[in-house]
């Protein structure tokens, strides 16, 4: 009989005994968790800060008995592992409520200890008592607690990540008045600063008291001081500044880490001690598209590398594929997702490359609720290897990049989404899917069709004097305009061709770059040399002025 222990019950642990056990009838398998939890919904935890969750408890999707009785796993939570003996193939446990402690064998350790929060000395009172974290179902009981029973009144979240967006838009919802504040130009780095701008300007507009490239530096209980020298009322600050892997018991048992400080796995996410696999947010995963080791701390990769840990103990063959990074979230009505590079990770590892955005309709414009969807494509140069995108919108934007990510996987190229098979029907989508219609823009630009700017240089036009037209009708021009801009409608262009000079650059827009797409394109077919798109367009630009 196999005696198989894992440290930590939630993502990874849990999913890895969970696979041993359907591996293995006979094995003994036991979960240490030193929390009073396992198997609960991290992902769910901000959700209780609104009360949509209203009961935090409904967050647990296992209780212990639940593994016990319907996977004879033994699991022991409030039981925290302090040491491991490779040599005698041994952990010891506390008992953290009866404060006992054992020595308890395995012949396979499994480590999913997780991360834990951070929180950065360098901020004055940042171990207050109202100062919080968001890890486990504790937390946010204990958080929504603090917060009603102080009848307080405003709130500040640090960090403009995944957990601190989640929980800015569940406070606010929560009817809080909130401050978040990012160090960073733009919250949710995986975004580029354009798209991030949309999400930005929809926390704006439900009054989240949004600060970027400013950082916190003290905490009482009445507000907080930034580096620049402002206060903002707060009586209470969730601190949401990143994670750290855990590492510690790990590393006292002579376990390596890597350049992330994480642990280090092989192919099979095994340690350098034998009969030791780690997985989760404790580990260094690699990114393949980089070729760099990095942390990524999602829900997927914990419980894919529990399977694959467990295979492996079991004999299967596996082999730690990598990861490019795909993941999702709604900020309020929007819902936001990207995967693979962006113009930022392309930078910093000297990839070269192009991008597109597209802002089609998320379904036919007859249809009630049509609104438009914005998908960037970042592809390589010269190659059109797909590298990655980002979609925002208020259908399900999850789809077009869970398309983009198969196809990042395969090492497809911007020509191949031209003549994709998408699903389409008029209520759920376009009959050319915002997938295809990227593929072709970027075709189009690699096969020098057609040149654009991104929307994001549009102040530097405006500045210099550039000429800029807008094809929008005469109607949607008088409603709202770019105070520099010329309006040659769509339907009029052919006749005041007179009115577009050939002898300096002149750069078009309408809503959604579509029509100023095809306007670019009759004028390249009529002579013009010097005619641009401005991508993004007045969509785009509305969130830059
Ligand atoms: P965890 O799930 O954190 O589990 C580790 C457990 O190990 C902890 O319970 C800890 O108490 C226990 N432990 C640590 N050391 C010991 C020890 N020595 N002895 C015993 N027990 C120990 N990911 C997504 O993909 N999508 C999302 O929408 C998403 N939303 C999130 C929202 C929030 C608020 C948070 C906090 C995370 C979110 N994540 C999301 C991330 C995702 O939850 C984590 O990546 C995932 O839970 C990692 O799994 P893990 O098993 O490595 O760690």
């Amino acid at each position: 009989v196999k005696k198989i222990v894992v440290v930590g019950g939630v993502a990874g642990g849990a999913s890895a005994a969970a696979r041993c056990r359907r591996l293995d009838e006979s094995a003994e398998i036991t979960i240490f968790e030193k929390g009073p939890d396992v198997a609960f919904s991290n992902c769910s935890l901000p959700y209780h800060l609104s009360q949509m969750i209203d009961v935090a408890d409904d967050i647990i999707v296992m209780r212990p008995i639940d593994l016990e009785m319907q996977y004879s796993i033994a699991v022991k939570v409030n039981h925290e592992v302090t040491a491991i003996d490779p040599a005698t193939k041994s952990v010891t446990v506390h008992n953290l409520e009866a404060d006992t402690t054992e020595t308890v064998a395995y012949d396979e350790l499994v480590l999913a200890p997780g991360a834990v929060p951070i929180r950065p000395a360098k901020i004055a009172g940042i171990h207050n008592d109202n100062v919080f974290t968001i890890r486990n179902v504790e937390d946010v009981k204990h958080i929504l607690g603090y917060l009603l029973d102080r009848d307080i009144t405003d709130v500040t979240v640090i960090g403009g990540g995944f957990v601190g967006v989640e929980a800015a838009e569940n406070l606010s919802n929560g009817g809080f008045q909130v401050n978040l504040v990012e160090a960073h130009d733009h919250v949710l780095k995986t975004l580029d600063d354009d798209m991030a701008q949309i999400v930005q300007k929809t926390m704006l507009d439900y009054e989240i008291n949004l600060i970027v490239n400013d950082r916190v530096t003290a905490i009482t209980d009445k507000n907080v001081t930034l580096a620049s020298g402002r206060h903002l009322k707060s009586q209470a600050v969730i601190a949401a500044i990143g994670v750290a892997p855990e590492t510690d018991l790990a590393t006292q048992a002579g376990i390596a880490t890597g350049e992330t400080g994480a642990i280090k796995v092989d192919q099979h996410f095994q340690t350098n001690i034998p009969h030791i696999h780690a997985v989760g947010d404790a580990i260094e995963v690699f990114n393949w598209q980089t070729g760099k080791p990095q942390r990524l701390n999602l829900a997927f990769p914990a419980q894919i590398e529990a399977r694959q840990a467990a295979d492996h103990i079991y004999g299967r063959q596996v082999r730690n594929h990598g990861v490019i990074g795909s993941q999702c979230i709604p900020v309020f009505e929007l819902n936001v997702a990207s995967t693979g590079m962006n113009e930022a990770t392309c930078q910093a590892n000297h990839v070269d490359y192009r991008t597109t955005t597209v802002i089609p309709l998320d379904k036919v414009s007859l249809m009630p609720g049509a609104k438009s969807l914005f998908l960037k494509l970042v592809f390589a140069y010269p190659t059109g290897e797909i590298l990655g995108a980002q979609a925002i919108g208020e259908s399900a934007v999850d789809k077009q990049i869970d398309v983009i990510a198969t196809m990042i996987a395969n090492h497809n190229y911007v020509e191949d989404l031209e003549t994709l098979e998408l699903c389409y029907q008029p209520k759920m989508s376009t009959a050319k899917n915002a997938v295809n219609m990227a593929g072709m823009v970027a075709t189009n630009l690699l096969n020098d069709e057609y040149r654009q700017v991104p929307v994001s240089a549009v102040r530097g036009l405006v500045e210099s004097g550039a000429m800029i037209v807008d094809v929008r009708e005469k109607d949607e021009y008088r409603d709202g305009h770019l105070t520099t801009s010329v309006n040659i409608p769509m339907s009029e262009f052919r006749d005041r061709l007179d009115e577009i000079p050939k002898d300096r650059p002149v750069y078009f827009h309408c809503l959604t770059s579509q029509r100023s797409y095809n306007v670019v394109r009759a004028l390249i077919n009529l002579g013009y040399t010097n005619v641009y798109n401005i991508v993004g367009s007045y969509k785009g630009i509305s969130y830059y002025e």
